[in-house]
């Protein structure tokens, strides 16, 4: 797709720093990594995120980065990593090509805790039934 920064990538016309590769998918170094070793795992094929994939594509996909967690955790001698993707920019999605991140972390002292709230019974009960009546359509 014209003017994707990260179909750019696939096609080489861009520099980056891959650490795996094969038909369908690129795994690549963020260039502001949240922590040493933050990856971004892509479909080659464009897609604006993971909803665009088809189910056997963002199978793939996750499952290559269920392979390679373990194996980056361990190259930079992390102790975990978190695994996001981030959909439509409200979320904080900059690029528009589906990407996975994998974020090495050492302990919780590296990024901000999730700001939880703490909503009362009847709230939690109304959100559960208005998602569920969703589902269902
Ligand atoms: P998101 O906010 O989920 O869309 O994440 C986009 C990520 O892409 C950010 O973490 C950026 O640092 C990263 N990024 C942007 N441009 C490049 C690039 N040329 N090479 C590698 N990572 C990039
Ligand atoms: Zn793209």
């Amino acid at each position: 797709m014209e003017d994707c920064l990260f179909c750019k990538i696939v096609e080489k016309e861009l520099p980056s720093y891959i650490i795996y590769e094969n038909d369908k998918i690129l795994a690549f170094l963020d260039i502001k990594p949240i922590t040493n070793g933050h990856t971004l795992v892509i479909p080659k094929k464009h897609s604006t995120d993971m909803t665009e994939m088809s189910d056997e594509e963002a199978s793939e996909l996750i499952n290559k980065a269920k392979e390679l967690i373990p194996k980056i955790v361990k190259a930079v001698g992390a102790k975990g990593a978190n695994f996001a993707t981030n959909c439509k920019s409200e979320s904080g999605q900059d690029v528009f090509h589906t990407h996975f991140h994998i974020i090495p972390r050492w302990d919780q002292k590296e990024l901000p805790p999730w700001p939880h709230s703490n909503p009362s019974k009847e709230e939690l009960a109304e959100v559960k039934n208005n998602i569920v009546s969703f589902l269902k359509e």
